[in-house]
């Protein structure tokens, strides 16, 4: 069968795929600790499953508009305003299936052969197969362990040149964790605002699980950058809503139109139930949320103690989102300790290079389980490490 070697060569997520074999082998009658998986272990709050309920009775049943239900995009204009401390346009947010298809969407329009795209390297693993997909080249920025995996705008300002198309910042990020100071942001927009043919994804999906005495910044804050910033946040994380697939980009103006067209091709408009349960989710009490950071930040506490008590393991501590990045060492690569640990000790963790090659010697461990969890899974990565000797 002819199918084109961009199609054949794709790659995926990797933590998607652990899932399923750790899942299977839970399936089989194994006991696993489940550490692999991005998402929340909690229920969306009460006031969202009822909206939810009242829209799956009541409508909206037919097709909404491609680009959202008006009020849900009023509804994040205002949500949003505090971030970015101006007011926002609600034409100009575009709903989508989950916070994903918004990072597709912007590297499947702009990039293309001979353009560069900058991405810090450990990154979401999304972002480099669709930057591959559609032939443009990815330009990594190695994070260092030793800098908290802080992404320092002087290695962006060395590699932006008149090929950059795009340049992807994640913060809170993940896999690490890891947060823009708030001059860091600033340095970043002010850099990419010198190369106005460039355009920001900034990825704050993790913008609301953030650890004290931490502080988001979002990019939202720069009028300089409006022409240039491609936001993108969803549902997923904040609200636990993983399941339900709703995100969204807020897009320069000179986009939308173009970014509607995409967005209308590939899948008309998002659940409109769902739509209605997240409109419900901005207007709602937040409590939830603070609920849940302060748990991700207990238990992300509790387990980096109990990783540096390894020998020979180091864990950066995380300013936000809900993952671990330690350094194992144990002189295998990364993929073969995660494979061995999940076969041989039923621990369920994401592979450092899953995220980039940068990622060599670390693994992901997701504090999104309960803590005894993940004490049972810091339990089976010492054991392991110890037998390994
Ligand atoms: N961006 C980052 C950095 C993520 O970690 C994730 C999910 O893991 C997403 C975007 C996409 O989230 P979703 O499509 O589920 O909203």
């Amino acid at each position: 069968m002819n199918i084109p070697s961009s199609t054949r060569n794709i790659t995926t997520e990797a933590a998607l795929q652990v899932l399923a074999e750790a899942a299977q082998m839970r399936q089989n009658g194994a006991n696993i600790a489940m550490l692999c998986v991005g998402q929340p272990d909690f229920a969306p709050a009460p006031h969202i499953q009822d909206a939810a309920a009242r829209a799956a009775r009541d409508g909206p049943h037919g097709y909404t508009d491609p680009i959202g239900i008006a009020s849900l995009r009023e509804a994040l204009a205002e949500y949003h305003e505090p971030d970015a401390g101006h007011s926002l346009d609600p034409a100009r947010f575009i709903v989508t299936p989950g916070g994903k298809p918004t990072a597709w969407l912007a590297i499947l329009m702009l990039a293309e052969p001979g353009a560069e795209i900058i991405l810090p390297d450990p990154f979401f693993p999304v972002y480099e197969t669709s930057i591959n997909f559609n032939g443009a080249e990815a330009v990594t920025i190695p994070l260092q362990e030793k800098d908290g995996f802080a992404l320092r705008p002087e290695a962006l300002r060395e590699r932006m040149s008149d090929k950059t198309r795009l340049v992807l910042v994640n913060s809170p990020a993940n896999p690490t964790g890891a947060m823009l100071s708030e001059a860091h942001t600033r340095e970043i927009a002010e850099i990419v605002a010198e190369f106005p043919d460039a355009y920001l994804l900034s990825d704050e999906i993790y913008s609301r699980i953030v650890f004290e005495p931490h502080r988001h910044h979002s990019f939202l804050r720069y009028d300089f950058l409006d022409a240039q910033l491609i936001y993108l946040n969803g549902f997923s994380k904040t609200y636990a809503m993983t399941g339900w697939r709703v995100g969204y980009g807020y897009w320069p103006l000179h986009l939308v139109d173009l970014a509607t067209r995409f967005t209308t091709n590939a899948h008309s408009c998002v659940n409109g139930v769902a739509q209605v349960a997240a409109e419900a989710a901005l207007r709602g009490s937040q409590d939830q949320v603070v609920e849940m950071t302060r748990a991700f930040r207990g238990r992300a506490a509790v387990a980096r103690a109990a990783l540096e008590d390894i020998p020979g393991v180091s864990c950066v501590e995380p300013a936000g989102a809900f993952y671990l990045f330690p350094r194992v060492g144990g002189g295998l690569s990364s993929v073969d300790m995660a494979r061995r640990l999940l076969r041989e000790r039923g621990l369920a963790l994401a592979h450092g290079t899953a995220f980039g090659e940068n990622g060599e010697g670390f693994l992901r461990f997701s504090v999104a389980a309960s803590e005894a969890e993940i004490m049972d899974g810091v339990g089976r990565l010492a054991a392991f490490l110890a037998d390994l000797g």
